[in-house]
């Protein structure tokens, strides 16, 4: 397709704008390439313009301008996304929203910043009063709060918080909408939830208020197991433990952490399965009883190297979430991924099962969380890729076995299992992209209102319309 662009230039005078096509390129792109289906269906997609706003005035601007050009926009926080949920499947404007980045107000229990603010600057603007964020990602140094809430779904502080589609974890959004003269919208409460992972398909992000948690300054701990079902059976009852507060409970496969995890490497003996965990330091002698009691061995302890050898070491969620795909990635490309949820209460037997099935084909990496109050994990099991057939033979299986797949080698929203879209997200949809500008491509029931939703199936982002 093509667009006006030199009208569009016209319109948007002294806004920063960049047409170099290496750079367009390389704004264009996410972490798609984690996927080899992803990998060769996006390979080619690239948008016309990239524009840089600096302000909210900007953006409004932005958007006048490409809605009467008709002109496709994509929104951009730092592109860290892994489904090219930030490329540009229709070409167009790439809408690049670091440049909105300042942390406008701490209080109490909140934080209110620009979508483009990386997270673990609010983090450290909040330091001070003693807060931090609940949850963030392991793209914690390299994130934009806006794309974590437009693209992500939880992570590191899930095992006490619960996600993103928990009702309380976001507190309130402000939007523009894509209309001849974009309107601002405060979203509260449920109202959230209709762009809260919706990849921008349906409203800007300007600001986003988050809720804040003690800062503990957490410790690190890895701790092996010589069975995985040991290991698995401790994180669960870890989690279980309310008292003992932390941030982080991760259960890694071997020989996964031994061949992946190079510079943890010296503190992991090999055949060890291990649980990663970051806990609060008050909690420190009850966690040692605690793994006392399921005999799990101490390899690691933050607080027990010395400052010297902590130096060359990366923070341990760097370990975790899909940072134990991207180190495998590293040192093997043939490497890709499932994200899987293991429900309550079977999570525990459900991923043995899997995992004795698939043996090292699909080494086990689960993540606990809170989810629905519930202790349970998600997986994020490694993949040996050999082909795309056997891929999806090994999603079926999965399912067969009534583990849920949120398939990370899908573009689009509903394909990607983690949002529903019915009625009433379509509805607020029509309202702030009634010409179905934003992030074409993504949303399969705008384009085929006909598209089967599929009833039966589970997403980790319900639709709005259960409460009706
Ligand atoms: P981008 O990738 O730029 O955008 C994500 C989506 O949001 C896109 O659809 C984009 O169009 C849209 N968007 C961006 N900004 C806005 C805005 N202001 N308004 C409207 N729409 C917008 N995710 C997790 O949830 N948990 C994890 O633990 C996690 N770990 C990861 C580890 C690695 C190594 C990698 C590569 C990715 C991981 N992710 C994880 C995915 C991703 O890093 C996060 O979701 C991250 O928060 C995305 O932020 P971003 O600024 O990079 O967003």
């Amino acid at each position: 397709k093509s667009y006006d662009i030199a009208g569009l230039k016209a319109r948007l005078g002294g806004i920063r704008t960049e047409e170099n096509p290496a750079l367009v390129r390389q704004k264009s792109r996410d972490f798609y390439w984690y996927s080899p289906t992803l990998k060769r269906q996006l390979d080619a997609v690239s948008g016309d313009i990239v524009a840089f706003p600096a302000s909210e005035a900007e953006v409004l601007a932005i958007l006048a301008a490409c809605h009467a050009l008709a002109i496709p926009v994509t929104p951009r926080g730092a592109g860290t996304g892994n489904y090219g949920q930030a490329m540009p499947l229709d070409g167009g404007l790439v809408l690049d929203l670091s440049g909105l980045d300042k942390v406008l107000e701490i209080v109490p229990g909140r934080v209110r910043a620009q979508a483009g603010a990386l997270i673990a600057d609010i983090d450290a603007a909040c330091a001070a009063s003693g807060q931090e964020l609940r949850l963030h990602p392991s793209t914690y140094r390299t994130a934009s709060i806006g794309g974590f809430v437009a693209g992500g779904s939880g992570g590191v502080g899930s095992i006490s918080w619960g996600g993103l589609r928990d009702l309380g974890n976001i507190v309130s959004l402000r939007i523009a909408t894509m209309e001849a003269t974009p309107r601002i919208l405060e979203l509260t409460g449920e109202e959230v939830q209709t762009v809260s992972h919706a990849y921008g398909t349906n409203g800007i992000i300007l600001e986003v208020e988050m809720p804040l948690a003690p800062a503990y300054g957490w410790t690190e701990a890895i701790i092996g197991f010589e069975d995985f079902g040991e290991a698995a059976a401790y994180a669960n009852a870890l989690g279980e433990q309310d008292a003992i507060l932390k941030k982080l409970v991760s259960v890694i496969a071997a020989p996964v952490p031994q061949s992946y995890f190079l510079r943890h490497r010296k503190y992991l003996p090999d055949g060890l399965h291990i649980v990663l965990v970051m806990l609060a330091p008050v909690a420190r002698a009850a966690f040692e009883s605690f793994t006392k009691r399921w005999n799990g061995r101490t390899l690691y302890r933050s607080d027990l190297v010395g400052p010297e050898e902590a130096k060359g070491l990366p923070p341990l969620y760097e370990l975790a979430w899909n940072h134990t795909t991207l180190r495998a990635l590293r040192v093997d490309p043939a490497i890709t991924y499932l994200q899987t949820l293991y429900p309550f209460p079977n999570q525990l037997s459900l991923a043995e099962q899997v995992h004795a099935r698939l043996g090292d084909e699909a080494p086990a990496h689960l993540e606990f969380v809170r989810f629905d109050g519930k202790i349970t994990s998600f997986g994020l099991p490694l993949i040996r890729f050999t082909s795309e057939a056997r891929l999806e033979e090994i999603v079926a299986l999965h399912e067969d076995l009534g583990i849920p797949v949120f398939n990370p080698h899908r573009y689009t929203l509903e394909e990607g299992g983690m949002k529903q879209t019915d009625a009433a997200q379509l509805a607020f949809k029509r309202e702030a992209d009634p010409q179905g500008l934003l992030n074409p491509g993504k949303m399969i029931a705008w384009a085929h209102p006909d598209f089967d939703l599929g009833a039966g199936r589970t997403y980790l982002f319900l639709g709005l319309e259960r409460h009706a």
